[in-house]
């Protein structure tokens, strides 16, 4: 037995129950993994609303850090007391520990400490595939990022001015744009002030060459008026709600602009794909181009707590649940 925090119907953060649950053998190719620290993540609260469905009851969370307890047969790779971290397409890592599969998971190198892993394999790798793969972002280029002080946002800041473009910061509050420019931004504008001016002003009346937008809904249209013709939209999240559907012919309008609604489990799919891209994560961790910042921990039981300070918008960078 171990513990587990699981819903049982969508809801609030009151939904989330800690409760005992079964652990079960590993099967061919599993592991069972002890968590020492967990990551939350804004997809867990899709989850637990059930904008992202899942069949209920489920256990939330799909990014952790922890250690190899017990092998499932055909397992090779691994031993007993590895260290390693993976984020995973399936829920279930706000969990004591629990059974995974064995291909998803990435050995941690000594560099990286748990709640570091914890906080960058879902993070992380998301911020490696937007600026590595779905742009391919280059010296010179400016990008536009919003909720730049969050989580995926403050690793795509650093990241992108390591890659040598300049970096327009979109914050909820001073104490966050103080925080990004810490981090490297060039310019940094508060939400409810001009963006769209501002990132214009900031590249000459041009407009940015990609904007990297996680807010969705309340910034949608207006992030298209930030682009360059022929620039790139990067829609990956919904934090203020979905994004609502819209007429291609606005992109045509606005420069024959390109839209595209990534998922990171896509371009991960594959073991190597998986592991190149931690791979360059861990590279650009522990050579200090990023610097991971945990803004606060909880206790895995409060997890609730948590999902309420990452709804009001109280959290900073990332946020790591310990176990
Ligand atoms: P964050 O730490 O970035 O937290 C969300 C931030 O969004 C808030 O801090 C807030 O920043 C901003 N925000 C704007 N409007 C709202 C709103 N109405 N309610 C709450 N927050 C709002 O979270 P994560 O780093 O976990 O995730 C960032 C985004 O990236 C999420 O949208 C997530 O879904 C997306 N994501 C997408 C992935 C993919 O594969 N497509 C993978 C991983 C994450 P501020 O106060 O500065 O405005």
């Amino acid at each position: 037995m171990t513990h587990a925090i699981t819903i049982a119907s969508y809801g609030g953060p009151e939904v989330l129950t800690w409760q005992s649950v079964d652990v079960p053998e590993p099967g061919p190719g599993e592991v069972v993994l002890k968590h020492t620290a967990v990551g939350l993540n804004f997809i867990d609260v899709y989850e637990r609303t059930g904008l992202y469905p899942n069949k209920l009851p489920f256990g939330l969370g799909r990014e952790a850090a922890g250690i190899v307890e017990a092998l499932g047969p055909g397992v090779t790779d691994l031993a007993v007391g590895d260290r390693v971290a993976y984020t995973l397409g399936s829920a279930g890592a706000y969990s004591e520990r629990r059974v995974a599969p064995a291909e998803r998971l990435v050995k941690l190198p000594d560099g990286i400490r748990d709640t570091v892993a914890a906080a960058i394999m879902l993070k992380g790798l998301t911020a490696q595939a937007l600026l590595r793969r779905t742009y391919k972002v280059e010296r010179g280029d400016t990008v536009l990022i919003h909720a730049a002080a969050g989580g995926v946002g403050l690793i795509l800041t650093q990241w992108a001015k390591h890659l040598g473009a300049r970096v327009v910061a979109v914050v909820g509050s001073a104490e966050k744009a103080t925080l990004v420019r810490e981090h490297g931004a060039d310019l940094v504008v508060l939400v409810d002030d001009d963006w769209v001016r501002a990132a214009r002003d900031f590249t000459r009346g041009q407009g940015v060459e990609v904007v990297y937008d996680s807010v969705g809904q309340s910034t949608f249209m207006r992030s298209l008026d930030c682009l360059r013709p022929l620039g790139m939209m990067v829609t990956f999240g919904n934090a203020s709600g979905p994004v609502a559907p819209f007429a291609p012919l606005e992109l045509a309008k606005r420069g024959s602009l390109f839209v595209t609604r990534p998922t990171l489990f896509h371009y991960i799919s594959t073991r190597p794909a998986l592991t190149r891209a931690a791979e360059e994560l861990f590279a650009v961790v522990q050579e200090g181009a990023v610097r991971v910042h945990i803004g606060q921990t909880y206790a895995l039981q409060d997890a609730a707590q948590a999902h309420r300070d990452l709804e009001a918008r109280k959290t900073v960078g990332s946020t790591v649940l310990l176990v």
